[in-house]
C-alpha cells in the first residue's frame, strides 16, 4: 500500500505521514471569524482540508479519526454589528445581538460549506465557550515566566522562546516588518503579542486575574486545540496567510506551557480570481453564497478548487467554471446505479503524494474516458464529488441558449429600425419569466439561465 505523504511546513519536506496513535488521528484546523459570509478565499482551506479528512477516514477508519475546526466568535467587527443593530433600535442586551450575529453567520458557513459538499468537523469549537481554559493556559505561562501582565494586558515574552520564528524561517527583522507590529509602551519588546487585552465598557468581556477583559486570537486556537485534542496530536492546518503571526504564536505559546503541539503542519496558497488578488476595491470580491445563488453548483466549484494543488496560488476564471461543469456533466451521466469499492492504483498513488488533487483528477479523466464507472465513482466519493446520487443540476439537459440570443437579437436590430419596441419588449420578458437573465448593451445581447430557469416555457418561443 502506498504511504501517505504530506508536505510539512515546519520541515520543508515531504514526509511520510506516521500518525501518533493510528487509532486516534487528529487534525485541527484554523477556522472562520464569524463575522460576515465565507468568501471564495475562505473556501478554499475548507474543501482543501475536507479532501484529507476524507482521505484519512478512507486509510484509517471513519472512527479513528478526530477534526476540529473552531469559530473565532470574539472579535471586533462582530461587536460592530452587534452595536449597530443596536443603535438601529433592535431589541436585546448587547451580548445577546453579538450571540445573534455569530449564529447568524455560522449557520451560513455551514450551509454554504454543506453545499460544497464539505463534511462537518467532528468538533466546531467557539472561542467564547473555552474562556475559562485560555485564561489557565495563560495563567501557566506567567507562571513559566514566558508571558507577563502589565497595564491591564498579558503579553507574551517572545525573547523567552529561542525557537520563535522557525515555522516561517523569519529573522526578527522580517518578522517586525510583516507584522507590522503595534509599539506600546508596556510592551518589553515590540514582537511580544497580546494573550489577553482588557476591555472598555461597552464592549463584552470575562472577568480574569487582570481585570475583566477578552483573549487574544492566537491563544484561542491554543487552548481549544490541547482541551480537544491533547497536547500532542498529528495535523495542523490553515491558509498561508495564517503561518505568521498566528501560528508562530500558537507554537510558541502551546510549547512554551509544555505541549508538544502538531507534528505537521500544512499550508493552503491563496486563492486569486481572474489572475488578481480579491478585494473589494477592485470589484472582483464575490462569496460562496455570491456563486451559489447565480446557479453555480457547489460541485463545480468544489472541482475547480481540486483542480490546481493546494500547495499552488489558484485562480478562479469563469473559464474553469465552465469547463468544470461540461467535464462533471459529462462525468455523473456515466453513473449506473451503483459504487464498488474497486481500487485504481494512479488514482490512490496520486491523492497520496501530497494531496495531488490535479493528478488525481486526471486519472479520473483517464476512467470516463475508458467508461470505467466502477472507478470512476469511488474516486469522485474520496474527492468529496459524488455522494450516492447524481446531483440534479446534471440530469437536466445543457442550457444552448444561442438560438435564443439570435432571436433576441434580430427583435432588436428590427425595433431600434422601426421605433417599436413591443415585440422586442414581449420576448424579453418571457425569457425572464423562464428564468433567464437578459443583458443587452451596445457590444450585443447575452442570455444566463438563473438557478430558477425552466426549460420548458422557452418551447413556446421557440
Ligand atoms: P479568516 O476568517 O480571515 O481568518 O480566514 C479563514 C480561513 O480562510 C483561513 O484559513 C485563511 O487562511 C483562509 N483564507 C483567507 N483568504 C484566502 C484566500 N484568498 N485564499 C485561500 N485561503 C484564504
Ligand atoms: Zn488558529
Amino acid at each position: 500500500m502506498t504511504t501517505l505523504k504530506l508536505y510539512n511546513t515546519k520541515t520543508r519536506t515531504k514526509e511520510d505521514f506516521a500518525p501518533i496513535d493510528p487509532e486516534n488521528v487528529r487534525m485541527y484546523v484554523c477556522g472562520p471569524t464569524v463575522y460576515d459570509r465565507a468568501h471564495l478565499g475562505n473556501a478554499r482551506p475548507v474543501i482543501v482540508f475536507d479532501v484529507l479528512y476524507r482521505l484519512l477516514r478512507h486509510v484509517y477508519g471513519a472512527e479513528q479519526v478526530t477534526y476540529v475546526r473552531n469559530f473565532t466568535d470574539v472579535d471586533d467587527r462582530i461587536n460592530q454589528t452587534a452595536q449597530d443593530r443596536k443603535a438601529a433600535g433592535e431589541a436585546g442586551t448587547l451580548e445577546e445581538l453579538i450571540r445573534a450575529r455569530s449564529e447568524e453567520t455560522i449557520s451560513w458557513y455551514h450551509a454554504d460549506m454543506d453545499a460544497l459538499g464539505a463534511l462537518r468537523p467532528d468538533h466546531e469549537p467557539r472561542a467564547t465557550e473555552f474562556i475559562d481554559q485560555m485564561v489557565m493556559m495563560i495563567e501557566d505561562l506567567i507562571e513559566k515566566g514566558h508571558a507577563y501582565p502589565a497595564e491591564g494586558h498579558v503579553l507574551f515574552a517572545v525573547e523567552s522562546y529561542a525557537a520563535y520564528g522557525a515555522l516561517s524561517g523569519r529573522s526578527t527583522d522580517d518578522m517586525i516588518a510583516g507584522a507590522r507590529v503595534e509599539v506600546a509602551p508596556y510592551k518589553r519588546n515590540p514582537m511580544d503579542f497580546v494573550l489577553w487585552k482588557p476591555s472598555t465598557d461597552d464592549l463584552p468581556g470575562w472577568d480574569s486575574p487582570w481585570g475583566r477583559g477578552r483573549p487574544g486570537w492566537h491563544i484561542e486556537c491554543s487552548a481549544m486545540a490541547h482541551d480537544i485534542l491533547g497536547a500532542h496530536f498529528d495535523i495542523h492546518g490553515g491558509g498561508n496567510d495564517l503561518q505568521f503571526p498566528h501560528h508562530e504564536n500558537e507554537i510558541a505559546q502551546s510549547t512554551c506551557a509544555g505541549h508538544d503541539f502538531a507534528n505537521v503542519w500544512m499550508h493552503n496558497e491563496m486563492l486569486q480570481v481572474e489572475g488578481k488578488k480579491m478585494s473589494k476595491s477592485l470589484g472582483n470580491f464575490f462569496t460562496v453564497r455570491d456563486l451559489l445563488d447565480q446557479g453555480v453548483p457547489g460541485e463545480v466549484i468544489r472541482f475547480v478548487m481540486l483542480s490546481t494543488h493546494y500547495r499552488k496560488p489558484m485562480d478562479w476564471t469563469e473559464k474553469k467554471r465552465q469547463e468544470a461543469e461540461k467535464t462533471l456533466r459529462r462525468w455523473y451521466r456515466l453513473f449506473d446505479g451503483s459504487v464498488s469499492q474497486f481500487k485504481e492504483p494512479e488514482f490512490d498513488a496520486a491523492l497520496k503524494d501530497d494531496l495531488n488533487t490535479p493528478r488525481a483528477l486526471t486519472a479520473c479523466h483517464r476512467l470516463a474516458n475508458a467508461n470505467d464507472d466502477m472507478a470512476l465513482f469511488r474516486n469522485l466519493s474520496i474527492l468529496g464529488l459524488f455522494n450516492g446520487r447524481v446531483p440534479k443540476w446534471a440530469e437536466q439537459p445543457e442550457t444552448d441558449l444561442s438560438d435564443m440570443e439570435d432571436k433576441l437579437k434580430s427583435a432588436r436590430i428590427a425595433a431600434l429600425e422601426s421605433k417599436d419596441f413591443s415585440a422586442l419588449d414581449t420576448l424579453k420578458n418571457a425569457l425572464l419569466e423562464a428564468g433567464v437573465e437578459v443583458q443587452m448593451s451596445k457590444d450585443g445581447v447575452s442570455l444566463k439561465p438563473t438557478p430558477g430557469f425552466d426549460p420548458s416555457k422557452l418551447e413556446a418561443l421557440k
